[in-house]
């Protein structure tokens, strides 16, 4: 039997950081909603944006704009020097030995989806196993049974605990020597789960499978090593971490990389193109086909350069602070049951139910609040049967969110049980 410790968060001391400074750098912040001041609390689902992402995109299309990698003239190389500096950014920003580990796709689940299509279609055989958890987002699902629907494959399942951690009392037996891929996120997007990386590589690696880790949740609000957490995999999106839509990461080590078939065919990804056949180019430009996401790349450099100057430790530390809180004060609220684990093993998030209330009905109330939560399945439908329901409301956290925004969250929805209560 494996031996797994769940990670232990200590909420101590309120961090050092000038939340007026942080929350003036997010324009949007400003804004009014139902004649309210916005409260935003749905940043799991994307989170805002400061103002030096969007002057970087601003400025580089109005001084630098042109395609990337094809061009001899200046702005074509000014736009690619600007490009693949931001992926050495992202790729520092994630502990990778190097840029060309760091493939741009459009998000998250594009990035599990190449690696499915890709490493999945290259090196699965009917009877090979995938195993995954009950907690995972659609995103690191559905990729997977597309793959069985069409290898033969078989999917396995880690279950959760009614607490909303892992079991992993017989992991050893779920990562069978069939077991070809071990693929979960690192930190539920409903439950707020943070789960132990780490250990859970470390024993897919003694089982021969390779690890696949949804970085989504985690990359943007916790301090991410690839190297340290010896994993083979990561995929994360720029918009939940202060960049832009449509920009994404898929980490993954240079051999299996290289020994990766291409993703996608077209222009960029090849080195020559003969009528019946071509060869590809080089990493990490042979997973990536067509003109790319070039301002949203530069972008999600600037987001990281963002991240950086706050410290990512510091983001983190936060988030444990008003998630504690968050924990506490919505256990005032009658009827609140609060999904997933203690505030010590969880990140900044809380998805919650109330009575018989609708979370649709829930988010609406809020919403004439100005307060924006998520409601819903959060694209975690199986998690959601896991326990019964068949949606929650989520309140998620991010570097600009304060208690005192907590605090009206909490008075919404004493308005909701009054409005509900009869
Ligand atoms: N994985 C997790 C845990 C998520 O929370 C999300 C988005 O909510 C995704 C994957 C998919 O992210 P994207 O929609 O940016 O691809």
């Amino acid at each position: 039997m494996t031996t797994i410790t769940m990670p232990q968060f200590t909420v101590t001391q309120s961090t050092a950081l000038d939340f007026a400074a942080i929350r003036a750098d997010f324009p949007i912040l400003n804004r009014r909603v139902h004649d309210r001041p916005l409260v935003y609390l749905d940043s799991g689902a994307s989170s805002q944006k400061p103002q030096a992402v969007l002057d970087a995109m601003e400025r580089y299309y109005e001084t630098t704009h042109a395609n990337v990698h094809r061009g001899v003239h200046t702005l074509s190389e000014e736009a690619t020097a600007q490009y693949e500096t931001a992926r050495a950014r992202v790729a520092d920003f994630i502990g990778a030995c190097c840029p060309k580990e760091v493939i741009w796709t459009r998000n998250a689940t594009e990035a599990i989806n190449l690696v499915a299509y890709s490493w999945g279609r290259a090196n699965l055989r009917r009877g090979d196993r995938v195993l995954l958890t009950e907690m995972e987002h659609h995103a690191n699902l559905v990729p997977w049974q597309i793959l069985a629907a069409q290898t033969g494959v078989d999917l396995d399942f880690v279950p959760i605990a009614d607490d909303g951690t892992l079991i992993l009392d017989d992991l050893d037996r779920l990562l069978t020597p069939r077991t070809r891929l071990f693929a979960f996120t690192a930190m539920s997007n409903v439950l707020g789960t943070v789960n132990p990386v780490k250990e859970l590589a470390a024993a897919a690696h003694r089982a021969g499978a390779l690890v696949l880790v949804d970085g989504a949740q985690s990359v943007p609000h916790m301090p991410v090593d690839v190297q340290d957490l010896d994993i083979d995999f990561l995929a994360f999106s720029a918009h939940k971490m202060l960049g832009p839509t449509g920009i994404g990461a898929l980490w993954g080590r240079r051999e299996i990389l290289n020994a990766m078939p291409p993703f996608m065919g077209g222009g960029d990804m090849i080195r020559e193109v003969h009528l019946h056949e071509s060869t590809w180019n080089e990493l990490p430009w042979k997973f990536e086909a067509g003109t790319p996401a070039i301002a949203e790349a530069i972008g999600f450099g600037a987001a990281v350069d963002y991240l950086n100057s706050i410290g990512m430790d510091a983001i983190h530390q936060h988030e444990q602070e008003i998630t504690a809180y968050a924990m506490h004060r919505l256990s005032e609220v009658e009827g609140l049951k609060i999904l997933g684990p203690g505030a010590g093993q969880r990140g900044g998030l809380v998805s919650f139910v109330l009575d018989d209330v609708h979370p649709h009905d829930i988010a609406g109330v809020l919403d004439s609040l100005g307060i924006a939560i998520r409601a819903g399945h959060h694209c975690a439908q199986p998690l959601h049967e896991r326990y019964g329901i068949p949606a929650s409301a989520r309140a998620s956290f991010y570097i600009y969110n304060t208690k005192e925004e907590v605090d009206l969250l909490v008075k919404g929805l004493h308005k909701v049980v009054e409005m509900f209560t009869f």
